[in-house]
């Protein structure tokens, strides 16, 4: 009786011994584990933060590398200080702008008086930039540099390999169109883009004050009124020809020959009724400039790949 009671207590024994060994193996991989989770969040935590310092890194360099090429210039005090200061160029937002300069279109870049001349590319509005201040939406908002403003900065120093047209515009030229309303620029850089000088414009006061600046020049002799009648119905010209009292047309002819007639034998309603047309032809003042315009449109996304990589 007592050898099978010693045999139940010593297999007990094994039981819970074994239990016990268990146990503590179990735990010991327990901490094991845990321990080499924790070294993977460490060595994780360590490879975020070097490569958060990478970025950084890479980040000065490009400002660095932007600011590098900023043109040595007749700069005053205060463009001094604006530019030299490098919190001002190197967060994440003013490097977008930075690399957003090939979006713009500079239309003048004057190196003596350290301004420019900018077409929005998205509608056509015209931008005075200089180094201390722009007048786009962007700049008005932030009042920090905006796209338009690195972008001339970048130019003062690179244009001449790129539009040499846009460059140092004559200083009359410059205060002159600096002087006209918006509206005026505008038609006058959309006219000096298009200009078909076959074609009649009809004079409105953006191009009478051009004409008058000597930018466009108007000439009255030689006028192709044809495509101008062929604008207007056929009823808007009888009705025309007789507010005009004019007489010897038929209303049963055909519009082509009616206009026919007209071409041939009524100079004098021609010219009254299209006084205000004329032909236009680029001023000599500006001549060189237009090359210029019609350049910068051509050419207005150019590769700045050697910079922005
Ligand atoms: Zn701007």
């Amino acid at each position: 009786m007592l050898v099978w009671f010693i045999a139940l207590f010593v297999i007990f024994l094994i039981v819970i011994i074994a239990g016990i060994v268990n146990g503590i193996r179990q735990s010991s991989a327990q901490i094991r584990a845990k321990e080499e989770y924790d070294r993977y969040l460490i060595r994780q935590q360590i490879e975020q933060e070097e490569k958060l310092r990478q970025e950084e890194r890479n980040r000065l360099a490009e400002a660095r590398r932007f600011r590098d090429s900023f043109p040595i210039v007749s700069q005053t005090k205060e463009i001094q200080e604006l530019w030299s200061n490098p919190c001002d160029h190197d967060s994440i937002d003013q490097i977008k702008r930075q690399k957003r300069i090939n979006e713009t279109r500079p239309i003048q870049i004057n190196r003596d008086t350290l301004d420019g001349i900018f077409v929005s590319s998205r509608n056509d509005l015209i931008y005075k930039t200089n180094l201390i201040d722009c007048d786009c939406p962007d700049y008005m908002e932030r009042m920090i540099p905006c796209k338009h403003m690195y972008r001339l900065f970048y130019d003062l120093e690179h244009i001449d390999t790129v539009n040499t047209h846009i460059l140092n515009i004559d200083p009359s030229v410059r205060i002159a169109f600096r002087e006209f309303p918006q509206k005026t620029q505008i038609q006058f850089v959309n006219i000096a883009r298009f200009l078909n000088n076959a074609l009649l414009y009809n004079v409105n006061t953006d191009i009478k004050r051009l004409i008058k600046s000597g930018f466009l020049i108007s000439h009255k002799e030689n006028l192709d009124y044809a495509p101008l009648l062929f604008e207007m119905t056929k009823d808007a010209i009888l009705l025309s020809l007789v507010k005009r009292g004019i007489s010897g047309f038929y209303a049963s002819w055909s519009k082509v020959r009616l206009i026919d007639w007209i071409l041939q034998n009524q100079h004098d309603y021609l010219e009254a009724q299209f006084k205000s047309y004329t032909r236009l032809e680029i001023g000599e003042i500006v001549t060189d400039w237009v090359h210029g315009i019609k350049d910068a449109y051509r050419r207005s996304l150019y590769s700045y790949s050697n910079y922005l990589r």
